[in-house]
């Protein structure tokens, strides 16, 4: 099936264009870094290994094992979605992702920590700039964020070149797809009168309330990982 809003993606993944699909990543991301760059590497490698195409519709799912850069690459490239449901998150916290196909046959692509570790040696001075400005939020001149910028995005475009065997460890695997996502009824809380899925209602009081006015227990993603928060 020809899929209109994925064309441009699969003939740049037809013809192995890394540097197109980091491109397109980039208009996603916001900006480039190497994480992104091992997301587009790995998408296409498993796209590629799997010989499928997605049209959005679920065809083939993408399991992340993190939430940083990395999951923008997989995004743009395999079309798993965080909103077309193709899209899973596990919080492990590893530069991790099994792209499957919906007969259970799929590809682990998790990065070499030999190789994850030495970047830092490879780039140091975007590293350095990176602990200063970003990990130590410390005050930084804008020329030196300029600096960091310029130098994550050519870090990120030479990453490109490292052949994917030498930046993740790759494993052919049978997974359990999860099913299809279900699509549920809508309740009106009673409170605010707001529409809320069915599976999201809290019985309280007699009432169908939605979660902020129950003040009950919720999951929230955020850059910390899946954190449960109270509500109140
Ligand atoms: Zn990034
Ligand atoms: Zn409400």
């Amino acid at each position: 099936m020809k899929n209109q809003f994925r064309e441009q993606i699969e003939n740049l993944i037809e013809k192995s264009d890394l540097h197109r699909l980091h491109n397109k990543s980039g208009e996603l991301h916001g900006h480039f870094c190497n994480y992104l760059s091992y997301g587009v590497v790995a998408g296409l490698y498993a796209i590629k290994e799997l010989n499928v195409s997605n049209t959005g519709m679920e065809e083939i799912v993408a399991i992340v094992e993190t939430n940083n850069c990395f999951v923008d690459g997989i995004q743009m490239v395999t079309g798993c979605t965080f909103g077309n449901n193709a899209l899973i998150y596990r919080d492990y916290g590893k530069t991790a992702v099994t792209i499957s196909k919906r007969d259970g046959n799929a590809i682990r692509l998790v990065l070499k920590p030999s190789f994850d570790d030495s970047r830092e040696k490879e780039f140091p001075e975007a590293y350095g700039l990176f602990y200063k400005l970003v990990a130590r939020r410390e005050q930084g001149t804008p020329e030196e964020y300029g600096r960091m910028m310029k130098l994550f995005s050519e870090m990120s475009i030479q990453e490109l070149n490292v052949p994917p065997d030498e930046m993740f460890n790759i494993s052919k695997i049978k997974i359990q797809v999860p099913e299809y996502a279900p699509i549920f009824e809508t309740i009106k809380c009673s409170i605010c009168g707001e529409n809320v899925m069915k599976t999201r209602i809290v019985e309280k009081d007699n009432k169908s309330l939605c979660i902020p006015c129950a003040e009950a227990e919720y999951f929230e993603l955020n850059g910390n990982g899946i954190i449960s928060n109270s509500g109140k």
